[in-house]
């Protein structure tokens, strides 16, 4: 089997919000922003092709759903569904993917489940052959969101993934359709977001830290939910996957798909950066 990194649709976004309580005088060092404050966002996946003969996508990006108005709003930066694009490089269609992980189902990580936007017609579900997992805590959240963050979820999304008949609910730390996959969950960024360790190589750290600036443990993102919370989740995931010497794999970092842990004079970092991951196991 291989696992690969996807490009999916990209996205501008302010980068004051990406970095929560950071002043400007400390990301400005990390990031280039453009005339409106907005920094480069990726929406990477990851494939494991042929993984016990099927083929998993870990997350689909943003993708290409939005209407217009909202396109621009979001700074979604293509209009095709690039993920889908990805994917036919590699030879694969959505059809040929039997399960798609969610770590959770904000729109830069589910949106790609919906057809791209035509004028006058409601998207549809692609990944047609595929069983959806979602973190059953989490999906509570996403069909009750709070105030604060019900804008980050797709309304339409989850009543077609429920009519799919085709969405399965993770509870615990393995599931039966994915040998070799464990699952740590973290509350911080939103309820029970789910993290695959796959092969007991790479983990996926949605937005736990969505890229390489923000494995500073005290950096968070302004979307945050529980801030301190997500600090202390964070700790605890680097010293773990450090000890075991796992890859950290980011959807959100658009220079670098996945990078090794290190730890000096008191501070967790990135060595090994890699841009396009590709990778036989
Ligand atoms: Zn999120």
């Amino acid at each position: 089997m291989k696992l690969i990194s996807l490009m999916g649709n990209s996205q501008m976004l302010d980068a004051g919000s990406m970095f929560g309580n950071a002043p400007k005088a400390l990301w400005s060092r990390w990031v280039e922003v453009d005339e409106f404050n907005r920094m480069q966002i990726a929406c990477r996946c990851l494939l494991a092709k042929d993984f016990h003969g099927k083929n998993i996508l870990f997350e689909t990006g943003i993708g290409a759903f939005f209407e217009p108005k909202l396109k621009s709003r979001f700074g979604i930066n293509e209009d095709d569904h690039v993920l889908l694009n990805s994917l036919a490089q590699h030879d694969l269609k959505h059809t040929d993917i039997d399960i798609v992980v969610l770590s959770h189902l904000h729109f830069d990580h589910a949106g790609g489940l919906l057809s791209k936007w035509q004028d006058g017609k409601e998207p549809e579900l692609l990944f047609t052959n595929a069983q959806y997992l979602v973190s059953s805590d989490h999906w509570q959240r996403a069909v009750d969101p709070h105030p604060r963050d019900r804008a980050s979820f797709i309304p339409q999304l989850n009543k077609l993934l429920m009519d799919s008949g085709r969405l399965q609910l993770v509870i615990g730390s393995t599931h039966e359709l994915l040998p070799e996959v464990r699952f740590d969950y973290s509350n911080g960024h939103t309820p029970s977001m789910m993290h695959a360790i796959i092969k007991n190589d790479v983990v996926f750290c949605a937005d736990l830290i969505p890229g390489k600036p923000w494995v500073h443990v005290p950096i968070s993102m302004g979307y945050d939910r529980f801030p301190e919370l997500l600090i202390d989740e964070k700790s605890q995931f680097l010293v773990d996957h450090h000890k075991n010497n796992r890859k950290l794999f980011f959807t959100h970092d658009p220079d670098f798909a996945i990078a090794d842990i290190t730890y000096e004079n008191g501070r967790y970092s990135t060595i090994n950066e890699i841009k396009f991951f590709n990778q036989e196991y």
